[in-house]
């Protein structure tokens, strides 16, 4: 046989062995994660991407992963969790990484500008002794992110403390009880 059809083959047949190692991977991938159904066909946008915005108010931030499915934006946060389960500090992590990703002026992001939307409910992927588990989170309103870096301002300047905890309960785990006005 000619020497450049044998060589042609060769280079088809390893492409061929490096695309199905590929398929194979991220198929054993997906099952691995075990993606909820809302997930499923989402392709990986952006991965730690560094972002900074000056308004509503200073921020900067780095999310985790951000997917997307058309036009949707779709934003993960991985945390380590006995029990998978979101707490309200992850919700606002994540809508504050919306709120980056809405008015960041990033080149990456510039140019789509308008085009693409960031999805309201954002997920954390929990990694626990049984395996990863992804909880959905439903994303606070700017609004509501505007009042609470107003309230964290003004605790900083000594003009407000923080509400107490509204169950005695959650205080049990907390590590600032020692120093926690309310106790
Ligand atoms: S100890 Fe204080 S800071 Fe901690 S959860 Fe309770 S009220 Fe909040």
């Amino acid at each position: 046989m000619n020497p450049i059809v044998i060589m042609a083959v060769v280079l088809l047949a390893t492409l061929l062995s490096v695309l199905l190692i590929g398929a194979v991977s991220r198929k054993r991938w997906y099952v691995d994660e075990t993606l909820p159904p809302a997930l499923a066909s989402a392709r990986l946008y952006a991965s730690e991407q560094d972002m900074r915005i000056r308004k509503p108010f200073l921020l900067v931030g780095r999310p985790d992963q951000i997917f997307r499915i058309g036009k949707r934006l779709i934003l993960t946060d991985t945390k380590r969790r006995t029990v998978a389960r979101a707490y309200y500090s992850d919700r606002v992590q994540l809508s504050l990484y919306r709120l980056l990703l809405e008015r960041a002026a990033n080149p990456w992001w510039w140019f789509l500008r308008g085009r693409l939307q960031v999805d309201p409910v954002g997920w954390l992927r929990c990694i626990t002794t049984n395996g990863i588990k992804y909880v959905p989170v439903k994303l606070l309103e700017e609004t509501v992110l505007v009042d609470l870096n107003a309230r964290y301002q003004a605790s900083q300047r000594d003009e407000r403390y923080p509400s107490p905890a509204p169950d005695p309960g959650l205080c049990r785990g907390c590590q600032y009880q020692a120093e926690c006005p309310h106790r």
